[in-house]
Order: C-alpha cells, then sequence, then structure tokens
C-alpha cells in the first residue's frame, strides 16, 4: 500500500495536524489500496492562508507564463497516464478503458487552459467622445475553494483547477475523500511543473468538517462545488451568505426521448451507453427513456438485451462495467430496486447482485432496467446514481416533453429522432442546460459551457470553456478621458 503522502500547503506536503489517517478502499475487492491524512478546519485555514500570500504575485504573473505552468502540467500528466487511471480504478472503480479516457480528458483541459492563459484580458469599446477610451478588463476574483465529488475524481479537480489558476486565482481543493488519489497526481504535476509555492494547495479529510471553513472564510473569494444537490444546498447557502462568488454542480435524473421515428438501434444503444457507463454514476447518466408508444415494447426488450449483454467486474479486467464506489453508494441503489418493486413498476432485468463468488467481496450490482414506471414514482424522480434504468412510455412528443420536465433535475436530456420539427421542439421547451439530439446524455465537449438547470445547478455561471473563465473572474470597466 502506497503510503500516505499527506497534505499540500504553500508549496509542502505536509502531515495533518490531527495525525490521522483514513484508508481508500478498492470497491471491486474491498482492499485498502491507499491511506489520505485527516485534515482538519485549522489545517483548511492553513491553507487558506497560505493561498492568499501567494495571490497577489500569481495574479501579476504574465498570462503566457501562468499558461506555460499548466501546460506543463498537462505534459507532466500525459506521461503518467497509466499509473493514474489504474490508481483511479482501483479508488473509484470504473474500468481502465473509462479510467483512461478520464485522465485523457485532464490532461487536454490543462492544455487547454495553458493556451487560454494567453488570452485572458478584456475588450475595447466604443466610447461616446473621441478624447476618451473604454475598455473591460477581467481581474481574477482573489482565492478560492474547489470541492469535487469521486465519481470523475480527476476531470472535475482538473475543469475547477486550471481554469482558477490561468485566470491569476490561487486555490485550496477538496477531493472526495473516497477517490483522492488522482486529485493528488494534478497537483504533484503543477508542483513539478513550477507552480509557485501556495498557488495550489489540497487538502484531504471529512466534508464536513472542512466545508464550512472553505465555504465561509472570509477571505476566500469564490467557491466551486460539483457533488450531491442536498450537500450543494447548503454550500450555496453558506457561501452566497458574505456575497462570495459561488457555483454548485450536483445532481440529475436524465431522460433520453425516443420517438417513432427514431434511428432504433443508434438510440438503443445511447440510451444503455447513457445508464450503464461509469456504473450509472455520472450527474449525466440516462436514467429514463421516454419512449414512444408505437415503440415502446420492442425498446424495453432490446435496451434489457444491452444490459444483459455487459459483463460486471473489477475494472482492471476487460469487463463492461465495474462496482459501485462504495458499500453505502450499492446499499442505496438495491433500496431503489425496492421501491421501485413495491411501487409497481415492472422489473425486467438486473436488480440484484451478480451471483458468482469473485463478486462477493466487491460493490457490484446487475445492470438493471424497469418497465411500466410512471412519472411520479420515486424511481422516476430521484437521483439513483446507478446502474438502473426506469422505462417510460408516452403518446406523443408533448407527453414525451412534459415528462421530460417533471422532475426537480435539469442537466442533460436527449432526443432520438429522425423529424427536424421533433428537434426544434425538444431542444426549445426541454428544462435542462445541455440539450442533445441523437446523440447519449453523457459525454462532454471540454469547450462549451457546461451545468444545469433546476435543483441540479446554482445556474449562475457555468463551467468548462470560457464560461469558466468568466466564473473565476471578475470584470472592471475602466474609462480613460
Ligand atoms: P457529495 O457527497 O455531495 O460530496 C461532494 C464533495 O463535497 C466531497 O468532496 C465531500 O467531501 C464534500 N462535502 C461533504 N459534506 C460537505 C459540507 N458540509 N460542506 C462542503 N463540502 C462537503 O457528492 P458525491 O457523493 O461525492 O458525488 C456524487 C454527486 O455529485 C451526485 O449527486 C452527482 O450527480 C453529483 N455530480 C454532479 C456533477 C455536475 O457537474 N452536475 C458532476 C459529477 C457529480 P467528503 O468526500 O469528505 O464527504
Amino acid at each position: 500500500m502506497p503510503p500516505a503522502s499527506g497534505i499540500y500547503v504553500d508549496g509542502e506536503w505536509v502531515e495533518s495536524s490531527t495525525g490521522e489517517t483514513t484508508g481508500v478502499e478498492d470497491p471491486a475487492t474491498g482492499e485498502t489500496v491507499g491511506e489520505i491524512h485527516v485534515a482538519s478546519a485549522s489545517d483548511a485555514e492553513r491553507a487558506i492562508e497560505a493561498a492568499v500570500g501567494a495571490q497577489a504575485e500569481w495574479a501579476a504573473t504574465p498570462g503566457p507564463e501562468r499558461g506555460a505552468i499548466l501546460r506543463r502540467t498537462g505534459e507532466l500528466l500525459a506521461e503518467r497516464k497509466d499509473g493514474v487511471a489504474e490508481t483511479l480504478t482501483r479508488e473509484e472503480g470504473k474500468t481502465l478503458a473509462e479510467a483512461s479516457g478520464e485522465v485523457q480528458r485532464a490532461v487536454d483541459i490543462f492544455h487547454y487552459y495553458g493556451e487560454k492563459a494567453r488570452e485572458i484580458g478584456g475588450t475595447v469599446k466604443a466610447a461616446s467622445s473621441s478624447e476618451k477610451r473604454l475598455r473591460t478588463e477581467k481581474e481574477p476574483l482573489g482565492t478560492v475553494s474547489l470541492i469535487t465529488p469521486w465519481n470523475y475524481p480527476i476531470a472535475i479537480p482538473a475543469w475547477k483547477l486550471a481554469p482558477a489558476l490561468a485566470t491569476g486565482n490561487t486555490a485550496v481543493l477538496k477531493p472526495a475523500t473516497v477517490a483522492p488519489g488522482p486529485s493528488r497526481a494534478i497537483v504533484e504535476c503543477l508542483a513539478e511543473a513550477g507552480l509557485p509555492a501556495g498557488v495550489a494547495n489540497y487538502v484531504t479529510g471529512s466534508g464536513s468538517e472542512l466545508g464550512p471553513v472553505l465555504t465561509e472564510h472570509e477571505d476566500v473569494d469564490g467557491v466551486s462545488f460539483t457533488g450531491s444537490t442536498v450537500v450543494g444546498t447548503g454550500v450555496y447557502q453558506s457561501a452566497a451568505a458574505d456575497m462570495k462568488r459561488v457555483q454548485c454542480e450536483m445532481g440529475g435524473k436524465n431522460p433520453t426521448v425516443v420517438a417513432p421515428s427514431a434511428d432504433f438501434e443508434a438510440a438503443v444503444e445511447a440510451v444503455g451507453a447513457g445508464a450503464f457507463g461509469v456504473t450509472g454514476q455520472a450527474c449525466t447518466a440516462c436514467s429514463r427513456a421516454v419512449v414512444h408508444e408505437d415503440v415502446y415494447d420492442e425498446f424495453v426488450s432490446a435496451v434489457a438485451d444491452y444490459a444483459e449483454s455487459l459483463t460486471v467486474g473489477s475494472g482492471l479486467d476487460d469487463v463492461d462495467m465495474g462496482p459501485h464506489v462504495t458499500a453505502d453508494e450499492l446499499e442505496s441503489t438495491l433500496e431503489y430496486v425496492d421501491i421501485a418493486r413495491d411501487e409497481g413498476a415492472t422489473l425486467v432485468t438486473g436488480g440484484g447482485r451478480p451471483s458468482d463468488d469473485d463478486a462477493a467481496a466487491g460493490h457490484f450490482v446487475e445492470p438493471t432496467v424497469f418497465a411500466d414506471v410512471e412519472s411520479d414514482m420515486r424511481i422516476a424522480r430521484e437521483e439513483v446514481f446507478g446502474p438502473v434504468l426506469a422505462v417510460i412510455e408516452v403518446s406523443d412528443l408533448d407527453e414525451a416533453i412534459a415528462v421530460a420536465n417533471d422532475v426537480e433535475f435539469g442537466l442533460s436530456a436527449s432526443i432520438f429522432t429522425q423529424d427536424l420539427s421533433e428537434t426544434h421542439a425538444f431542444t426549445d421547451r426541454v428544462e435542462a442546460g445541455v440539450a442533445k439530439v441523437n446523440e447519449k446524455t453523457t459525454g462532454l465537449e471540454l469547450h462549451v459551457p457546461f451545468g444545469g438547470y433546476k435543483g441540479s445547478s446554482t445556474n449562475t455561471y457555468r463551467e468548462q470553456g470560457d464560461a469558466a473563465i468568466d466564473f473565476f473572474t471578475s470584470t472592471k470597466t475602466v474609462y480613460l478621458n
């Protein structure tokens, strides 16, 4: 087992003040595969102070120099890609192919914002007289807290850290306790790439202990959180209390509508991949298929065949789907299976744990499909965060859009249709931050805005692309007479 590598404060890996460590579990085997230091509130305060101390100099560092460090970080991460992907699979459970794709995304993000750092500036505006000049300037917020979930343990820290640093902010990153290794690799690469001490700090430990400091500290200027809606709601309330800039990206209950004109096989493939990819543990996972009555029976049967064709096992082996991340997440999914049955939905396939002995020690669950789901059932309304698909029958597009919108979430939504008017109706009327046509609900391009409507997001600033630059900067309007 690798030794616990401490927390990273002011350019040094140090032990936390509690002296305590906690193990990181491989969800496929139950073995302990790592350890983290449990930081205290005072460790978080020290990290914030270090970030505040480093901020003015980092902000004054020319954008191209900041960008060169970010690009070098991307190169170093690329060199370690295989090892980091294996750590990711061992800690979080997704398959090696999925983990490798995620590490590559983090690499790409560092290259992208490394280039962007050259351009961050402002605009020149026409003035009301020839004696005057008007322009806008982008300034860093200052010091920001970045709080991230376990399900994309390297992509999400990367898509917060890279734009935060590119724009001249300093940061404290707190990753999820159950999968800290991949984001630690980012911090190691940043240090090796020459990031000055204090610019990026990294604290591990309980979110409920560290969260209040990271979100309420008077010297923190912005908070970017991704995680559950229940925690995010609390983060928003505490951070917004003194007017910090806050962004919370949270859960989803993402629908795919299947119209009679759809390319049927493509729709089945996209719903299956969206529902069962990364073990259904994606905020954009397809958890509801909203299917027209003309193709409903055929669709239920085909998507059940898709689920049954998937192999489940350790992500390190050649399988299609890894385990749930923790025993609690597994239990929660199995509870939703019971809830759906009790509500009267029909279990078409899955619903239990794989029967072979090898699976006993891991948090494995079968890909699961429920049919005859009604829009008011809990299985159709609440985020399961596991490989469970609810199939809902509708009789026309209006009903499909009404069902798609009939949840408190609004992150990603897709439709499969060959009818252009249906395409427009859907993208115009669906309540989601991402609307897709003939595409699965999961999968994002890194340079376009990402975020949700309703309970999925604070819906103020988006992440990714230029939207992240906007979040991490303030705009100043300058008048020159
Ligand atoms: P979570 O339990 O809300 O935890 C997220 C992060 O918040 C972790 O680092 C956690 O630390 C920390 N935290 C816990 N309590 C806190 C508090 N009181 N104050 C501040 N921070 C606190 O979420 P999760 O289970 O890791 O992730 C799954 C959720 O994330 C799902 O709902 C999923 O939909 C959502 N998600 C959303 C997006 C998106 O972009 N919309 C992307 C990915 C995931 P500990 O680990 O120490 O508890």
